[in-house]
């Protein structure tokens, strides 16, 4: 019966949160539940060294089993929770155990998107890819295949199109939005993205979806895209999106609207259960309405407010969301948020690098960056401390942006 603080999903979210809830000082036990077999592990890789056999799993780990051990953390893999009874304060496992918190946290992630059922009887070579088990499936498929066809512009589509070029493998990519990115990035970036897979040989297929699967004794032969066109494939990855994991919450009664409903605390509508990362639907600070990221500064910065929020210690969650996404030899950056944006200016750096800096009246909203990591990085500290340039610092060429973070 461990009581004290019960968390459930140990990806980056959970495992943040517990290694912050000790470090600030929490003594109760810490119980923390892994639906995977092995040690939690990291995502970011496993669309881009880890299948391109560059890292192999033991580099994978989140933390090691001495950090659990000696943070007093009781990881438990391989345990499926199936239900929330908060009268009586207790989850229930598959397995039939029962276990009693004092404060339970949802760190339940999300899911990837699968095909409709439409599509019948799914064919060996036809793969996705969010957790290690899948990245071990793309793995090995991909050592034998040669035409891969990739299904989603966002971006595990696009590391995953990238990473398999460069092993000399032939990528078409198709993508229902005119354009690539278009949920999470301006169409300058996108175009920019865009003429990078153009030159490394990718076949972009915009404006089209997936219509058909062929197979030939349940083997992936071709596919027909709703444009009529044709693509033969020995391999079909998809990357459509993601699906928060709300049902273990919603069914306990909790609150939910496109994730578990939280305050800028992590407190969902249950004084005992608390909630982080992919999952939830928190207010933003900035675009005052809820919303939902799927990222790992969220993740950590979310779990980071939690903890203090457990020990009572609570400061409400205010972060600007970021996140990077490397692309054949280009990294691309961005802070903040494009919603409002009313003017954007370019700076131009060397061999094509480039940022985009975004305003909404008068206030910088977002920064992105192709190849500049270190205006990425100025820029997150101006917008984390709101010591904000104007336009026309920004864009005056000679004019030093430090210098608004560290005024002489
Ligand atoms: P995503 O960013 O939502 O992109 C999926 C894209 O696929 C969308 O543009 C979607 O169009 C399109 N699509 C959906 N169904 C399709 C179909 N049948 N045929 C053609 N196109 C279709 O999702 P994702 O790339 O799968 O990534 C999942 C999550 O992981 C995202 O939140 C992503 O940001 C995150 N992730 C982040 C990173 C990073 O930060 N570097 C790396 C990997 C993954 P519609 O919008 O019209 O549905």
């Amino acid at each position: 019966m461990p009581g004290g603080l019960i968390i459930i999903g140990a990806s980056h979210a959970g495992v943040q949160l517990a290694a912050k809830t000790r470090e600030l000082g929490y003594q109760e036990p810490i119980t923390l539940i892994n639906g995977e077999p092995g040690l939690p592990y990291q995502k970011p890789p496993l669309s881009k060294a880890f299948l391109l056999g560059k890292i192999d799993e033991g580099d994978l780990a989140l933390r090691s089993e001495r950090f659990f051990a000696d943070a007093g953390i009781n990881l438990l893999p391989e345990k499926r929770c199936v239900g929330i009874d908060r009268t009586a304060k207790t989850v229930a496992f598959s397995d039939g155990a029962r276990l009693r918190y004092e404060t339970l946290a949802l760190a339940t992630g999300a899911r990837a998107r699968t095909l409709p059922a439409s599509f019948g009887k799914i064919p060996s070579g036809v793969l996705s890819l969010r957790t290690i088990e899948d990245a071990r499936f793309v793995r090995t498929a991909v050592a034998s295949a040669r035409r891969i066809v990739v299904v989603g512009g966002g971006f595990i589509g696009l590391e995953v199109a990238s990473a398999l070029t460069t092993i000399g493998c032939q990528v078409a990519l198709v993508e229902f939005q005119p354009r690539l990115l278009a949920r999470s990035c301006s169409p300058e970036v996108a175009d920019a993205i865009e003429g990078l897979h153009r030159s490394a040989g990718i076949e972009l297929h915009l404006q089209a979806g997936l219509a058909e699967i062929h197979a030939c004794s349940e083997r992936l032969e071709r596919v027909t895209l709703t444009n009529g066109l044709e693509l033969e494939a020995d391999m079909l990855l998809f990357g459509i999106g993601a699906v928060p994991n709300i049902e273990l919450a919603a069914d306990a009664g909790l609150p939910c609207d496109n994730g578990i409903l939280v305050d800028q605390f992590c407190r969902t509508a249950d004084p005992h259960i608390l909630a982080v990362g992919d999952c939830t639907s928190f207010p933003s600070h900035q675009l005052r309405i809820p919303i939902r990221l799927e990222c790992i500064q969220n993740a950590h910065d979310q779990a980071a407010t939690a903890a203090a929020t457990l020990v009572g210690r609570s400061s409400p969650y205010v972060s600007a969301p970021w996140f990077w996404s490397d692309q054949h030899d280009c990294k691309f950056q961005m802070v903040g948020f494009l919603d409002r944006v009313d003017r954007t200016i370019r700076r131009d750096g060397e061999d094509g690098a480039f940022s985009l800096w975004h305003f909404a009246e008068k206030r910088l909203h977002a920064v992105e960056t192709i190849n500049r990591p270190g205006e990425h990085l100025l820029a997150r500290q101006l917008i984390a401390r709101d010591r904000l340039p104007t336009p026309e610092q920004v864009a005056d060429p000679a004019f030093n942006l430090r210098m608004v973070l560290t005024p002489a």
